[in-house]
């Protein structure tokens, strides 16, 4: 068995494209999910592209006891967790100033408070083997640019930056890493609306610059670099993964 990792919000979309990327390391994964059954079939798919006995487990990270659970099921049949990938995220599209402050808390429970509990549960086993580990937060380009109707989305992907770049300076003494990736435009169900009208998939060939939209593997591919044993050095950084679109100034 190579390395068992944990990704949240994996049964599809950007989670999937990371596990993609990692069965091809032929990892382990523990694909969690609100959907268990989407998550199971992710999971048994994803062992037909590399992966080693993965599992699909129930887990909405806004629940601290699922949480728990997704880690200590992960230990009882692996012994160990070496990645954790908080991946589960919600962007409502909502305008500011008609967001209900429902909206606006579901999405700090799942985009931050659900990687807040996920952080700890992961590292207080990583820390008690003493093997050291990684953590890997997708956040966005939100973490530092927004828009009307990303208000909610934006603070709470800053918040997400923020939670990693802390647990990195709290756990590097333990060989635990802490690290973000900021995907750009990634097409996915979340964002599949937007990008297959006419006028923003124009906009794409304009306004970045390798010219194409992002695919969840390209998010992936980052992923598994920064949690992989050689990327021991870096800690509390973003890695950008837009296609160069953030650089673009007009
Ligand atoms: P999708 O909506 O396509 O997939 C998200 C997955 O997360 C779904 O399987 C969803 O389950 C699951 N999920 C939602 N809420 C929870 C929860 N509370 N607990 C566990 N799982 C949950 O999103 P993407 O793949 O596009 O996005 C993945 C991540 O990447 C998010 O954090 C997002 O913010 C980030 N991102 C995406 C970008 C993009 O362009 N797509 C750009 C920048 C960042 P269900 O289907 O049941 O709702």
């Amino acid at each position: 068995m190579d390395r068992v990792v944990i990704i949240t919000g994996a049964a599809r979309g950007i989670g999937y494209g990371i596990g993609q990327c990692f069965a091809k390391t032929g990892a382990t994964l523990v694909i969690a999910d609100v959907n268990l059954e989407a998550a199971r079939k992710a999971a048994a798919q994803l062992d037909a592209e590399g992966a080693k006995q993965s599992m699909g487990l129930a887990c909405d990270v806004t629940n601290i006891q699922q949480v728990q659970a997704m880690v200590d099921d992960a230990i009882k049949r692996y012994g160990r967790i070496d990645v954790l990938v908080n991946n589960a995220g919600i962007c409502p599209f909502i305008d500011g100033m008609e967001m209900s402050p429902a909206v606006w808390q579901k999405t700090m429970d799942v985009n931050v408070n659900g990687a807040f509990y996920c952080i700890q549960a992961a590292a207080k086993h990583m820390i008690e083997r003493g093997k050291g580990g990684r953590i890997v937060s997708i956040t966005s380009l939100a973490e530092n640019v927004t828009g009307p109707a990303q208000v909610d989305y934006a603070a709470s992907k800053a918040a997400m930056r923020m939670l990693t770049v802390g647990m990195a300076t709290r756990l590097g003494k333990h060989g635990i890493t802490c690290n973000c990736v900021a995907p750009g435009m990634i097409l996915t169900d979340m964002t599949r609306h937007y990008w297959e009208q006419p006028g923003p998939a124009e906009m794409i060939k304009t306004r970045v610059p390798v010219g194409r939209i992002g695919t969840p593997t390209d998010i992936g591919h980052a992923v598994v670099f920064l949690a992989s044993p050689e990327a021991y050095y870096i800690s509390g950084i973003t890695l950008r993964v837009d296609g160069g679109h953030q650089a673009v100034c007009n």
